[in-house]
Formats: C-alpha cells, structure tokens, sequence
C-alpha cells in the first residue's frame, strides 16, 4: 500500500481550510509580489504548496537547498520540479571549499558524533546557503504543520516576529491525512520514500524510516536523545535576509 492509500483521510473542515489557505497564499503574494518564495524541502507538505502555487498561477518563488547530501530519490523528485514547475525553481547548495574543510576536520560522519557538529553541519548545509536564498525577499512560505511535533506545536499562519521577513505557513492547521488527500486528489508528484514510511525527509545520513505510533520527525537524528528535532531553519535564529551575505 502506498502513501497515498495509507494516510489519505481528509479531516472534517478541509474544504474550508482549504479556501483559508488559498486565499491567504494569493494575498501573501499579491502583498509580496516578487519578493516572495517557497522553501521547498520537496516534502509532501512542500508539494502541496508547489501545486497550489502553480495552479493559482503565483507569483511566488521556489527555492530549494540541495545539501549534497539529499536522497537520489530526492534529487530525481528536484529534477521533475525543475521541469515541470511554471514558478521559477532556485538551487542554493553549500560552499564546497567549506563543506570540504568540515568533511577534512572532521570526518564525514561529524554529524553523529556531537550535537555541536551536528549544528555546524547543518549551519554549513543549510543554513548559510538559506540565508542567501532569503536575501531580498520579505516573505517566504513554509510548509510547517502544527501536527509535525511539539516543537511546532504553535507554528502560526502567518508570523510576523520579523516584520522585514514575514514568514507564511498556509499549512499550518493541516492534518497529514489532509496533505494526502490533497495529493491524492490533484495526483501531485511526492518522493517515493513517503512509501517507504519516511514522513520526513532531509539530508540521507540523518533520516530514517519511522515504525508505527512513532512521532512524525522522529526519523531525523534519531540516535540524539535530548536536541530539539530541527536543523534551525525555522528557528528564531534562522538568518534574516538582511544580516547575511549574498554572495
Ligand atoms: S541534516 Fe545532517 S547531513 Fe544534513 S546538514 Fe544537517 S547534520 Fe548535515
């Protein structure tokens, strides 16, 4: 059975949640018009936004952050969205000579060895190049849930603690049976690891399958016991466009 099959189950009120959200992305876009993009993890909850983006004709941006270290399953699912997207898709990767120093320090399996250099690795990974992938913009969307964890718990529709970088999470008060039947009704493209009981996906060394009754991010950095389950993308911390270089 796969994924679609499995999680498909619209929660009472989706239709409604779904006019609240479409309407609150052609508003962030009319608002932001050109200075607005997705971050795309090419997740399912991404997808759906993708799709919605696409088809309401935005004009709003994607940009996605290849680590160097994504599943080629995720690459392939990249190279489909490069393809067929009509909103423009932007690659940011790492600096290699960074990368290649952290990898020569530090081995290429740091991230298992200490929170720290986990940190470091995904500062390196993701973090610096999202900075540059935010330089310029005042509002990025977000496929954040509520449902995902506790840590997202109180994820807002529209967070505006940074007012020079609205953040926009039209997703945020979906259920994950909802993001299903939204793929499964629009046939939307998602990773084949979602068949493969990966409810969230990242970088290849730090995600694994999760067994049943098990949080949806428990698959990422698992063998850690007392970190919060983010790589600080969506973070207070995470890095305002206008601190960060753009080179
Ligand atoms: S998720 Fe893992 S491999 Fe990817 S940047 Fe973070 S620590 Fe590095």
């Amino acid at each position: 059975m796969n994924a679609t099959e499995r999680l498909a189950s619209p929660s009472v009120g989706f239709a409604a949640k779904l006019t609240q959200t479409t309407s609150l992305l052609q508003r962030a876009a009319d608002e932001h018009s050109g200075h607005i993009s997705l971050a795309c993890s090419l997740g399912a909850e991404d997808m759906v936004l993708v799709q919605l983006i696409n088809q309401l004709q935005l004009n709003v941006g994607i940009f996605v952050l290849d680590t160097g270290l994504l599943h080629p399953q995720t690459l392939t699912l990249l190279d489909h969205l490069k393809a067929t997207s009509r909103a423009p898709v932007t690659v940011y990767a790492p600096s290699k000579p960074s990368v290649q120093q952290f990898v020569d320090e530090n081995g290429p399996d740091a991230m298992r060895q200490s929170v720290a250099l986990r940190h470091a690795c995904c500062q390196l990974r993701k973090i610096e190049p999202l900075g540059r992938a935010l330089s310029g913009l005042t509002a990025w969307v977000t496929g954040l849930r509520r449902e995902q964890s506790d840590a997202r718990a109180d994820v807002p529709l529209i967070d505006i603690s940074n007012p020079a970088l609205v953040k926009i999470s039209p997703l945020s008060h979906w259920t994950w049976g909802d993001v299903w039947h939204y793929i499964r009704q629009y046939k939307v493209a998602y990773n084949p690891l979602h068949d493969q009981f990966y409810p969230s996906i990242g970088c290849a060394p730090c995600t694994r399958a999760v067994s049943q009754g098990e949080d949806l991010r428990a698959g990422r950095w698992w063998w850690e016991s007392e970190s919060i389950k983010e790589c600080g993308l969506h973070l207070p911390s995470s890095p305002s466009p206008h601190s960060t270089s753009t080179a």
